[in-house]
């Protein structure tokens, strides 16, 4: 069995106390192989991000586990943990949080500052990274000068700069239009190939989805299997045309969770 870099066992995550609590993950298992790409599909409010966000130890769960190369979570020190998450982990986010008064290559380099690396070494890692994205002659320009697109391939070349082995990435393309997006979805699976590095995608653009080795479907708050349909067993054409999981769930009558 290939060794799994990300396991989330029994995960349950609860927003609030009492009667205001919200249980926006009910008992998730997981388990994410090294080199896998995975997307993690599902109407919005059913738990995508709250996932993410724990597997990629930004946030602890209220009760369960998440184990990061076979060492649970729980057992880091808050030293470690942030050593774990700026050095195995890239991030990017829908909204690229880049800071808009600095340099695209201050930006860029933001894990490096972080981690301690020195200013030389900064700048010859930022500018390489920045070099592979196509990005080099922006590296002196203020990130609120760029285009969508090329903030998300700074936030992308930002993700990859501590050449990490898993890149979570929260609604890449959401803020792109398509043909800006089909650019960032190549670069992310052209990572994904070429240095095998592990992918873990929240999305509900199920071209994207389908673009991954996995689909985990969550429905609120719980991983449900992909449902099979009638529509299978008619012509693969239509299968592909018709998006049989996404309609599936209509006839459940399950209501979407929120937002
Ligand atoms: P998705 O990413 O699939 O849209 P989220 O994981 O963001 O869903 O949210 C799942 C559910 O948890 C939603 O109902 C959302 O409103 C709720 N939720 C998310 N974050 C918080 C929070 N910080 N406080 C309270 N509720 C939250
Ligand atoms: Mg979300």
């Amino acid at each position: 069995m290939t060794a799994a870099v990300l396991q989330a066992q029994d995960l349950v995550k609860t927003y609030g106390h009492g009667q205001n609590g919200f249980t926006a993950l009910h008992s998730v298992n997981l388990r994410i192989k090294a080199g896998e790409s995975v997307a993690i599909v599902g109407k919005s409010g059913s738990g995508k991000s709250t996932l993410m966000h724990l597997l990629a130890l930004l946030d602890a769960p209220t009760s369960g586990s998440v184990t990061v190369q076979g060492r649970d979570a729980q057992c880091l020190s808050a030293r470690e943990l942030n050593r774990v998450r700026n050095t195995m982990f890239g991030f990017v986010f829908q909204q690229f949080f880049l800071t808009p008064g600095q340099t695209v290559l201050e930006n860029v380099v933001l894990p490096l500052t972080i981690a301690g690396v020195g200013r030389a070494e900064r700048r010859r890692r930022g500018l390489a990274v920045l070099e592979r994205l196509e990005l080099a002659e922006k590296a002196g320009a203020r990130a609120t000068d760029l285009s969508g697109g090329q903030k998300q391939r700074v936030a992308i070349a930002r993700a990859l700069v501590n050449d990490p082995s898993v890149i979570f990435a929260d609604e890449p393309t959401g803020n792109l239009d398509s043909a800006t997006g089909a650019v960032v979805q190549d670069i992310l699976f052209e990572l994904h190939r070429d240095q095998g590095i592990t992918v873990v995608i929240v999305t509900h653009d199920p071209e994207l989805a389908a673009r991954c080795d996995r689909q985990v479907r969550l429905r609120d708050g719980v991983i449900v299997d992909p449902v099979p349909s009638p529509v299978s067993v008619v012509s693969a054409d239509q299968v592909i045309a018709g998006d049989p999981v996404e309609r599936a769930e209509v006839p459940l009558g399950v209501s979407g969770g929120g937002r």
